[in-house]
């Protein structure tokens, strides 16, 4: 992936909030908790979303091996993966200005199958540690039936942008004085307090690696 873009991945609108820097659009996919695939089968699109993790420059998403998504995406068909956060609705005096800050990233590549067992959990495991990192080792690890139906498809990162907005809104300089307050309506998103599963085993600990969420 180079830090210029080709022009299918060049932002055009407010491209000052555009970069191509690889560890830019990886810190994007990072902190994204999922993301949407794209992909055209007969001539429709269409947008899945999924669980994915970043390793390296490639996506890998993961599922069961029967899923259009997952069928398709190993065959090495062209795909599109993008990922947002919202960080702050924007509030400016005139509806004009009004905003979103956010962190947005979009990728294309194609999708290889991760047949290698050693490197299929290798991707199984980077996926979890993407979403709770600890819970891999912690939780029983796939049997051998379930890890032959699961699919992990490494999405090489061939192209790809990212674009963000931080900051207070920009407003016409004669609507400064209007009296229309403004500022940001930030969004949080952050993990909420453990709820253990009523079931059995409820006097199991809490782990320390969930402690540092909640
Ligand atoms: C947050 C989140 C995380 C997910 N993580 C995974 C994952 O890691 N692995 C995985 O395999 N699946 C995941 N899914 C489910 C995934 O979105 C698809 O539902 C799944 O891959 C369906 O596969 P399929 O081949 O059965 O259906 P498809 O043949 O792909 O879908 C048939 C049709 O169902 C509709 N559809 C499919 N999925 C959705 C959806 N999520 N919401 C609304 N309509 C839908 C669409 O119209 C689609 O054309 C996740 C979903 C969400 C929302």
């Amino acid at each position: 992936m180079s830090k210029s873009a080709p022009n299918r991945s060049r932002l055009k609108r407010i491209p000052e909030r555009a970069s191509y820097n690889p560890d830019d659009i990886h810190a994007i996919l990072d902190a994204a908790p999922i993301c949407h695939v794209a992909f055209q089968v007969d001539g429709q699109p269409f947008v899945i979303p999924t669980i994915h993790a970043r390793l390296g420059n490639e996506v890998l998403i993961h599922g069961a091996k029967a899923s259009r998504l997952l069928k398709h995406a190993a065959t090495g068909a062209p795909l599109s993966v993008a990922v947002t956060i919202l960080d702050a609705i924007v509030l400016a005096r005139s509806v004009f200005h009004h905003s979103m800050n956010y962190r947005s990233a979009v990728v294309f590549g194609t999708g290889r199958l991760l047949d290698d067992p050693e490197e299929k959990m290798a991707g199984m495991l980077a996926i979890s540690e993407h979403l709770v990192k600890g819970r891999w080792d912690d939780a029983r690890a796939p049997s051998e039936k379930e890890f032959n139906a699961t699919s992990v498809i490494a999405i090489s990162i061939d192209e790809a942008s990212c674009k963000s907005r931080s900051g207070p809104p920009g407003d016409e300089d004669e609507d400064y004085a209007l009296p229309v307050w403004a500022g940001l309506l930030p969004l949080r998103q952050e993990w909420g307090p453990l709820e253990a599963d009523p079931g059995r085993h409820s006097d199991v600990a809490i782990p320390d690696y969930l402690e540092s969420f909640a």
